[in-house]
């Protein structure tokens, strides 16, 4: 498992507030030889489901890494993604993922909060560390953003007015891209800042005139190092994608509204084609079905080659989620 290209990682958030909570689902931590609990993100790590019909019946997810309601921000940062930069200035691509229903607290582990910051702003900091320790190359950082919604796919750092649906192509040495996608250089943390936040309201005005909340779309952040070496007339590339998915609820919940069916269907198939995709990655398949949808092809190259990713499986512990709970491990467990 340790070599799987895709690690596939869970976390379990805490309690809200007035949520009544589904106790048949636990994250189990292995003892150690001292017989002491290990911390959340160690290896070999299951979360159990008791039937609740049958409480004799346990259902036991293994995952390669397990966050439960304790584990911190800059816990699941340091196990699982800060190992991932030096990768990224290696010149490979990188890929996160957070998978999950709405309100499992996808967007909190990706983004985030100003006193709890979460994966986002803990790479833009650590890709900038990590600049500052170059001096033999020169090195610059460059941000793009895109959202898929129904299939297209919209620029984040354009406003919404200018924002044309845009193509996704294939240039003569099968490199799939997608054309037209601004890529600004940024050259602190507060620049970054400054365009992420503007990006982040073009996507909350988008849902108002497009009548879609931003839990129906896919939203792909990615952080692009260059790094020219002057004497060997050559650029390295690196990139790392921050991927906040839509929501994977059970969509047929939605009603018969045709643009809500379409959005539906839209999501579903994409996030089933994800897991066939890293599932197939995973099992070293010679046949990946990037094409059968619109978010694996443009990341078709972020995840092949020599690229590596991590998915995160999100879980709410209400008593309401357990359906999804089981839907979202069951996701999991066909992913390896
Ligand atoms: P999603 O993006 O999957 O719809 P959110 O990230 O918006 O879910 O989370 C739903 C709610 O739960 C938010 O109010 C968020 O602040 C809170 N939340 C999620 N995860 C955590 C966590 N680990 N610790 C504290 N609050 C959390
Ligand atoms: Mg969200």
């Amino acid at each position: 498992m340790a070599t799987a290209k895709i690690k596939i990682a869970a976390r379990l958030r805490p309690r809200l507030g007035g949520e009544l909570v589904d106790d048949s689902v636990k994250v189990e931590h292995p003892s150690n030889e001292t017989g002491e609990s290990s911390s959340s993100g160690s290896s070999g790590s299951i979360i159990s489901v008791t039937n609740p019909r049958d409480p004799t019946q346990v259902f036991k997810f293994p995952f390669s890494s397990c966050y439960d309601q304790s584990a911190t921000q800059e816990e699941i940062f340091q196990n699982d993604v800060q190992p991932m930069i030096d990768v990224v200035y290696s010149g490979v691509t990188v890929t996160i993922f957070a998978y999950g229903v709405t309100s499992s607290g996808k967007t909190h582990t990706m983004q985030g909060t100003k006193s709890d910051p979460g994966v986002i702003p803990r790479v833009i900091r650590a890709m900038f560390d990590k600049k500052s320790t170059i001096h033999e190359h020169k090195v610059s950082l460059l941000v793009s953003y895109m959202e898929i919604y129904k299939d297209e796919v919209y620029d984040l750092l354009v406003t919404r007015e200018n924002a044309p649906k845009l193509p996704v192509r294939e240039n003569d040495a099968g490199m799939v891209f997608v054309a037209n996608l601004t890529s600004e250089p940024i050259s602190s943390i507060e620049e970054f800042d400054v365009i992420y936040n503007r990006a982040t309201k073009h996507r909350s005005v988008g849902s108002t005139n497009l009548n879609h909340a931003s839990s129906r779309s896919h939203a792909v952040l990615t952080i692009e190092v260059r790094m020219s070496d002057p004497v060997a007339d050559r650029s390295l590339i690196g990139k790392i994608n921050l991927v906040d998915l839509a929501g994977s609820e059970n969509n047929k919940l939605t009603g018969n509204d045709a643009s809500r069916m379409a959005e539906s269907s839209a999501i579903n198939k994409s996030l089933s084609v994800l897991g066939q995709v890293v599932h197939a990655l995973n099992q070293g398949a010679s046949r990946i079905p990037y094409r059968n949808s619109k978010l694996t092809r443009i990341l078709q190259d972020a995840l092949g080659g020599s690229s590596v990713g991590l998915l995160i499986c999100n879980l709410a512990p209400g008593i309401k989620f357990r359906q999804d709970t089981l839907n979202t491990l069951n996701f999991a467990v066909r992913t390896k």
